[in-house]
């Protein structure tokens, strides 16, 4: 059953080899509450520059001395809107909820990238100039990502473990802004571009695995970080370090990859697998891969929102330890050679906007 769903998910993928699994779609998050309440919330500098285009006089006619010049026509002197600087402004929170990289300003509202990858323009919505972490939860809408025997998705609950890492950071002081507030998909390089624009300290994706080599005498945890950067090994170690701790509480079946643990994933290139990780680069990032849903005793816990708290706390117990401390992480283990794709998607193909 597990192996059957998997087979069609990475069916569905195999085109998006060397991409972070991620399939998604759907309607509109109304998340409300906006991803930074601490951000300022002034609006981006308007034009202040007007845009003074240099009217092209025709050389003055006073005294032609033999050719009389033609009747000059006047340049026009309403200018069409030119895109402005965004200013601070990294990132918006639309209206509804949806978290979007600015990437300029104009007089009708904020030019963006959409979670597809398009470019639009938002009139309203609450700007964001900086975080300390951002937060990742991985597939959405139509790309469930992993999925249980019984039909649970990683999506929903890679969401809801995000919600609550942000909640308990936040409490914190740690300004956080997630790259997905919904059930909506987001492509890889949107996600990273929210990232990109705002330089946190970590950025952390959030995922729930699948194909597992066997059973495992605790969680199977699996973190993933980027090959080049000791502070990313580190980020991973602590997040293994937490959740593992977290999660061996539950006493059930657990099941797992023979090299479990904090580890990396290269390309043929020997650089990082996972697009999320690869395109973060600059960026101190991990990939983790909390427990197995297509594990059904471990679905039965995910579905939990009791397990969803305590995931998504351990979590952001993890990143308050990578942010506070120099505490080196733990469960570092070399992988093996992986040949076999990750699930794909993460794409723009076939990718329906949520309404912004
Ligand atoms: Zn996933």
């Amino acid at each position: 059953m597990v192996r059957l769903a998997v087979a069609v998910l990475f069916l569905a993928s195999v085109v998006a080899a060397g991409v972070v699994d991620d399939r998604q779609d759907g309607p509109p998050s109304r998340v409300a509450s906006t991803a930074t309440s601490t951000t300022t919330t002034t609006t981006a500098p308007e034009t202040t520059t007007t845009t003074a285009v240099p009217v092209t006089e025709a050389p003055t006619t006073t005294a032609a001395p033999t050719t009389t010049l033609p009747p000059v026509t006047p340049a026009p002197t309403a200018v069409a809107p030119v895109p402005q600087p965004a200013g601070d402004v990294k990132v918006l929170v639309t209206p509804s909820g949806v978290v979007v990289p600015v990437t300029g300003r104009e007089a009708s509202g904020y030019r963006v990238t959409t979670p597809c990858g398009r470019s639009a323009v938002v009139a309203d919505g609450t700007p964001v100039t900086d975080a300390d972490v951002v937060l990742d939860a991985g597939h959405g809408g139509k790309e469930p990502g992993a999925i249980s025997p019984t039909g649970l998705s990683e999506k929903g609950i890679n969401l809801a473990v995000v919600d609550h890492a942000r909640a308990a950071l936040e409490q914190a002081g740690v300004r956080t802004v997630r790259t997905r507030t919904g059930d909506y998909r987001v492509t890889i390089a949107t996600r990273t571009d929210i990232v990109k624009a705002l330089k946190p300290k970590a950025f952390v994706s959030v995922h729930h695995n699948a194909e597992p080599d066997g059973p495992r005498d605790g969680p199977g945890s699996e973190t993933y970080y980027q090959i080049a950067s000791p502070e990313s090994k580190r980020l991973a170690g602590l997040i293994y370090e937490e959740t593992v701790k977290a999660l061996a509480a539950y006493q059930i079946p657990w099941v797992a990859d023979s090299d479990a643990g904090a580890k990396y994933r290269t390309n043929v290139n020997g650089d990082d697998y996972y697009g999320i990780l690869r395109n973060a680069k600059g960026v101190i990032s991990a990939l983790a891969e909390l427990a197995f849903v297509s594990n059904p005793p471990e679905a039965d816990l995910l579905v939990r929102p009791d397990v969803q708290k305590v995931e998504g706390e351990a979590l952001a117990r993890a990143i308050l330890r990578f942010l506070n401390t120099r505490d080196p992480g733990s469960g570092f283990t070399e992988p093996y050679p992986r040949t076999s794709p990750a699930g794909g998607g993460g794409g723009s193909s076939n990718c329906a906007d949520p309404a912004l």
